[in-house]
Formats: C-alpha cells, structure tokens, sequence
C-alpha cells in the first residue's frame, strides 16, 4: 500500500427499524445515497450540514429541504442519537459520559479539559470505538468485558458531537484521543468514516493535527489508516522486551515488536509529527533502568516520544503503580539520553475515567449523578 493508493473503506448502511441511518455515511457517502435514491447531490450536503453543525435530528427542522424530501426522509432515514444514560464529574474537571445505544449497550466517552495546557487551553475528548474489547490486555478492566460489538460510524461521532453540545459554544474540544473502549483499528472502516465527519469542514471540523488514534500495534490496519487518513498514531507499548509484551500483551502473539517497531519506522509520518509510544509503567514489571535502557535501543530509526502512564491501581487488579520517585527518574534516563519522553498526569480518578478504567460502564450506571 503505498500513498498513490489510498485504502478506501468499506461503506456499510447502519439501519434503525428498516430506516437507514444517515449519520453513518460521511459527506460523499450521503451524497451518493441522495444520488442512488434519485435525488440531487447537494441534497445530501444540506443534510449533512443540519445533522453535524447544527445538531439537528428531526428533518421537519430542516427548512431548506422541500416538504416532498422531508416526507420521504421521514419514512426511509433516520438520525441517530446516542441516549445519555448520565454523567461524572470530577473534582479535576474531568467528565465522564455514559450513553445508551440504541441496542442497549452502554458505551463511555472522558473530556479531559487543561486550561492551563502551554499556549492554548486543550479540551480533549477520548472517545470510545467498540462496545469492550477483543485485545485483552491484562492491565486493562475494559479488557474483562470483551468484545461485544464494533461501533458503526455514526456511534463513534456521537460522542463528539454530542459532549460538544453538552459543553456548550464557549467551550469547544479541540482534540481528540481514540483511547476509550475498544481497539480502534479493529473497527476500520468505521472508524475511518467517522474521523472522515470530525475532519469535514461541513462536519465537525476538527484538525487531522488534533485527532490521536491508539492501537495495540494491529500492523496492517496501520498501514491501511496512514495511507487512508493523516491523523496521529500512537502505540500502546508497555514493554521493553518480546517476551516482557507477551505476558500483558495477548496481540504479541500476532505482531511481534519486530514487525511492529519495523512498521513504524515504514510509516510516512508528516515530517512535523511523531508516533506516540504509550508505556504504562508497573511497578516490578517494566519500571527499572534496564527496561529504560531497552527502550532506547527499541526506538532508533523511529521519529518517536514515549508517554509514560503510572499505572492507575484498581481492586480488580494485582499490579501496583511505581513510586513518583521511579516515574521521574526513568523520565530522567530517557530525556536525558535524547529521546522525547512525557509522563501523562493522572485525571479522573476519583470517578474511574483515568486510563485502563473505562468499561464498568454497565455496572457502574446506577451511580451516575
Ligand atoms: S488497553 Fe485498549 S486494546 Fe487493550 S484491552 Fe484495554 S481497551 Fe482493549
């Protein structure tokens, strides 16, 4: 696969009670389904319009549309709308959303704001993929629950749009994280039509610059998501060895770290950008200064920087979190030796939105305030 050959996705029609969901088109998408149905183009546009900027749900409110294509909409589309099934907020500002969808499942969605972040305030949305997870990382409580469904298009999206709205005009997001439940890259195609709405200007109209997808390290989906679209990528690492990877990373078994690192240095990654390589430090595991030493040598060749994540501790789980101390000084053997190396600070905790938390959704939802 090369950049000439873009890989485009396979277009699937979400339906609600023999209707078809409209949301789960992108912009051409929806354009050609008001062509195939003998209607004009820009149709298609308009109503994309209502849907993704003005938030609309009922075609009635669509003046610009004739009266004869509302009544049509009305018997063969719908707009689809996730339930808010409540909401978290923590003492950080952090909030966590839960939504019912239509078939029951509960999916969960964390604004993360950092008014304070250098430069510009960044309001982050980590926004969830699939309902649980296939990938069965062992440190991760969504893991548990595994795979139920993959997300369609209009699902994923939802979540941005709707916690925009939530937010309020004053407030809007300005980046977006892949991180919540689910392995994104398990869910391409729809995921790719869903960054296709967040990315049109006459949909949510967000920046490729700001939009983040994380991934175990699934190679060929990878390959095919760079070529289709030029977000950012980061890799959920978490070890410094093969066999360190295999006993946390059931996906190693798959992809070895050989083929992955060698994937990432093939990517074509925008000369201003960086792959992101998550490292989720436990204590006794992966947190001494030979794994930092191994590190090093696993990312030369790779324009690379390593966020660290202390472990986020939990009852569900016999892992411990490393001392500040040990974080800070394995930082130290990193940056100091040239590589680019963050440590994320914990937020939400106090309401289980931090990273590896998420996916005690339905258990969780009688709580909710
Ligand atoms: S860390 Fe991500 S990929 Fe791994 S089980 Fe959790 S949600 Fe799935």
């Amino acid at each position: 696969m090369t950049p000439e050959s873009p890989y485009i996705p396979r277009r699937k029609t979400y339906a609600s009670n023999g209707k078809v969901d409209l949301k789960s088109f992108d912009r051409e998408g929806l354009q050609e389904w008001f062509v195939s149905n003998g209607e004009k183009k820009f149709r298609g546009h308009q109503v994309f319009k209502w849907m993704w900027q003005r938030g609309v749900t009922d075609f009635d409110a669509m003046t610009n549309i004739p009266k004869s294509t509302r009544a049509w909409l009305n018997e063969t589309a719908t707009i689809s709308w996730l339930e808010s099934a409540g909401a978290q907020h923590s003492n950080d500002g952090t909030r966590k959303y839960l939504w019912e969808c239509e078939d029951g499942s509960h999916i969960e969605s964390v604004f993360i704001p950092d008014e304070n972040h250098p430069g510009k305030a960044r309001r982050t949305l980590c926004v969830s993929s699939q309902v649980g997870c296939a990938m069965a990382c062992t440190f991760c409580l969504t893991g548990d629950l595994g795979l139920k469904r993959n997300l369609s298009p209009s699902e994923i999206a939802n979540q941005v749009l709707q916690v925009s709205q939530d937010l309020g005009e004053d407030r809007p997001i300005t980046n977006i994280v892949m991180m919540g439940m689910g392995e994104p890259l398990h869910n391409l195609d729809n995921l790719i039509h869903s960054i296709r709405t967040m990315l049109d200007d006459e949909g949510l109209n967000l920046s490729h610059r700001k939009i983040t997808v994380s991934t175990v390290g699934l190679v060929p989906a990878m390959k095919k998501l760079q070529s289709a679209l030029p977000v950012n990528i980061a890799v959920s690492l978490n070890a410094s060895s093969e066999a360190q990877r295999l006993e946390v990373m059931p996906i190693t078994k798959r992809y070895s770290m050989d083929d992955l690192l060698g994937t990432c240095r093939e990517l074509p990654v925008h000369k201003s950008k960086r792959i992101t390589f998550e490292y989720v430090m436990m204590a006794g595991f992966n947190d001494s200064m030979e794994d930092a030493a191994r590190l090093i040598r696993l990312m030369r060749g790779i324009k690379s920087k390593i966020n660290l994540i202390p472990y986020n501790e939990n009852p569900a789980r016999d892992i411990r979190r490393p001392s500040a101390k040990r974080v800070k000084d394995f930082q130290h053997y990193l940056v100091s030796r040239g590589v680019h190396c963050s440590v994320r600070t914990t937020r939400g905790k106090d309401i289980s939105a931090a990273c590896g938390q998420l996916g005690k959704a339905k258990q969780t939802a009688t709580t909710l305030v």
